[in-house]
């Protein structure tokens, strides 16, 4: 049987992450292109870099 393969993206992953300013949780993609914000209070919780986002939010879990 062959396997269903749909996002092949090697050094990608997801991250949990909640924002500082307001508690909500959120997940962000880990190389994400853009900056991320908050969908509640708009703060940022990443912003774009070279090769993977930097961080502002605090990192629950990866997956
Ligand atoms: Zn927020």
């Amino acid at each position: 049987m062959k396997k269903m393969e749909f996002a092949k993206e090697p050094k990608g992953f997801f991250l949990r992450v909640k924002c500082s300013g307001c508690g909500s949780e959120q997940n962000i993609f880990s190389s994400a292109s853009r900056t991320v914000k908050c969908l509640s209070c708009n703060q940022v919780l990443a912003e774009s870099g070279a090769s993977k986002i930097k961080l502002k939010a605090k990192v629950l879990k990866s997956f």
